[in-house]
């Protein structure tokens, strides 16, 4: 066994909370502008220290400062072609938003950053933008990037700390008198509901949980993105005419063609794909053995960590194994450890260099004790009397790269052992869940997603899709991606003469 290692602990700086202000600075003209790009080396943000933070479900990371974003944003050269914004599926304004934090006019930064991104604090706190925007920012060919997220982070914070006459304003078309149908509510949902809003429809938005934001409210912790945040963005759609309706399951109240006939104009189907993986191996029934999914949804969504406030039942395990290495895998064991853990292990038939999480994660998990196994696949979940006592590992060794470009992890003959555990957590994936026939009568591919063309649109042209349920397990701002580009589509539309026969999809 061996304690995770890294290289770039140095990125991130541990401050106790009661070092830092309470709240940011709303007087940025305080600070001289200067236009020349600093050399300075990227800024670190602050991070609740380990030994704290492991006790806690509060954030982790704690933001920058006005000074530190002010003096992140002047590294940026302000190149005149962007290539930062290639790499933003949203395609927010970098360039821009980063020259108005240097003029000191953060109110226009916020404001830039808001025209194209629903969720700016959402995306600052999860995105994975050392592997998008921030790969391509030509700081990246020589060095460190911008720590373009942090800056969106900080500006969204700030914006969330004026006062409510003060602060941004999404500024809606006229009201175009037209109803779109928008079903489920994680990124996807929220980003088509948040662009069809901008452009005038009434949006009303089918949630089968009783809470909105899909993975960001069920999956994702608090510790990496507090509830108040999302809570905040979702108030700002309801402020901009999207009502949401919970606890309202489409294939059980209502199918899709049901909304059609029922008056709305079209659809956005964003429905996510949770539906487990299983491992497949004997044991996996016994007690003690959990999906990463139903785990992260009794502790978050279901507030297991509230005890006793909240009486929600899950196993407080004293050692833990996650069986995966991405950042579904790290919220299980990072959680495990919040819950009282003694250990909580990784096992991942890769290595560390391949773990598909986001660096930023792995490296929390390291700091936090989190142990890993590498080279280790599940056998069997051993157990006695019903309940887990420990997981069969095979060994394995890296073989040729596959079609992902990842070397492929093959068995080693013989080399197999029981590691001891009281709770195991598989985290190895998700599926598209089957009712989904229900939910709407359109074609689907033979791994059981929703098949659409360029602009999300499926068989039924007045149906579209985006997200999880198109693309399988992707990314927060993928799906945001997919959603704002199903709802610019959908508005053309409805824009078009003859909407009831068009027939676009390719
Ligand atoms: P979802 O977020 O799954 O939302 C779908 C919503 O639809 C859900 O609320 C669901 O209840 C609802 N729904 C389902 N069926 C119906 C129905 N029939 N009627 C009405 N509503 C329905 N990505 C990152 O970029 N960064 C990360 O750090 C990151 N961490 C992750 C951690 C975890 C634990 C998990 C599980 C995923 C993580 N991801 C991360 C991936 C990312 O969260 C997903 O790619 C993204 O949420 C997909 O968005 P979506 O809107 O397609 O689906
Ligand atoms: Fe600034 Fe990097 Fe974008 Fe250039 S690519 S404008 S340096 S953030």
């Amino acid at each position: 066994m061996t304690q995770l290692n890294s290289d770039k602990q140095a990125e991130c700086v541990q401050t106790s909370n009661s070092e830092l202000p309470k709240t940011l600075p709303v007087t940025p003209s305080a600070i001289p502008t200067r236009r020349r790009p600093s050399r300075e080396p990227r800024h670190a943000m602050a991070n609740q220290p380990a030994e704290e933070r492991i006790s806690n479900f509060q954030e982790v990371a704690l933001g920058y400062t006005l000074e530190q974003a002010r003096a992140e944003a002047e590294r940026c050269l302000q190149c005149k072609n962007a290539p930062c914004e290639a790499g933003c599926p949203v395609e927010v304004r970098i360039h821009d938003f980063i020259s108005a934090i240097i003029d000191n006019d953060l109110p226009e930064a916020v404001a830039i950053l808001k025209e194209r991104n629903a969720l700016p604090a959402v995306c600052g706190r999860v995105c994975p933008q050392e592997s998008q925007c921030e790969a391509t920012c030509v700081l990246a060919r020589r060095g460190e990037p911008v720590a373009i997220g942090r800056l969106e982070r900080f500006l969204a914070d700030w914006d969330r700390q004026r006062p409510e006459e003060e602060r941004n304003k999404t500024r809606l078309a006229p009201c175009k008198h037209k109803r779109i149908a928008v079903i489920g509510s994680g990124p996807a949902g929220l980003a088509a509901a948040g662009e069809l809003s901008l452009r005038g429809y009434y949006v009303e938005v089918f949630e089968a949980l009783h809470s909105p934001g899909g993975v960001l409210a069920y999956g994702i912790p608090e510790f990496r993105l507090p509830n108040y945040i999302l809570e905040d963005e979702v108030e700002a759609l309801r402020q901009a005419r999207v009502t949401f309706h919970m606890n309202a399951p489409i294939g059980t109240v209502a199918s899709c063609e049901e909304l059609l006939d029922e008056g709305f104009n079209a659809v956005f189907i964003g429905v996510g794909a949770g539906l487990p993986k299983f491992m497949d191996i004997p044991g996996e029934n016994l007690n003690g053995v959990y999906s990463a999914n139903e785990f992260l949804t009794r502790v978050n969504l279901m507030h297991a960590y509230e005890f006793p406030r909240w009486d929600t039942p899950v196993q407080r395990g004293r050692q833990v194994v996650v069986i995966g290495g991405g950042n579904v895998a790290m919220d299980a064991a990072r959680t495990a450890l919040r819950l009282g853990a003694e250990e909580v292990t990784l096992a991942y038939r890769r290595t560390q260099a391949e773990m598909p999480a986001r660096i930023e994660e792995v490296e929390h998990a390291i700091e936090e004790g989190v142990k890993l196994v590498e080279l280790a696949s599940p056998l069997e979940v051993v157990g006695q009397d019903g309940w887990v006592t420990g997981l069969r590992l095979q060994k394995m060794e890296l073989g040729r790269a596959d079609a992902s470009g990842r070397r492929r992890p093959i068995p080693v003959e013989g080399e197999e052992y029981v590691h001891p555990a009281d709770t195991v957590v598989s985290a190895i994936g998700t599926l598209a869940n089957p009712h989904l026939r229900e939910v709407a009568d359109v074609d689907i591919n033979q791994w059981g997603y929703l098949s659409v063309g360029e602009d999300g649109q499926t068989s039924n042209p007045r149906i579209f899709a985006g997200g999880d349920i198109v693309t399988g397990s992707a990314t927060v701002i993928e799906a945001m991606g997919a959603g704002k580009s199903a709802a610019i589509a959908i508005d053309e539309l409805l824009s078009a003469p003859d909407v009831q026969t068009q027939r676009r999809m390719t």
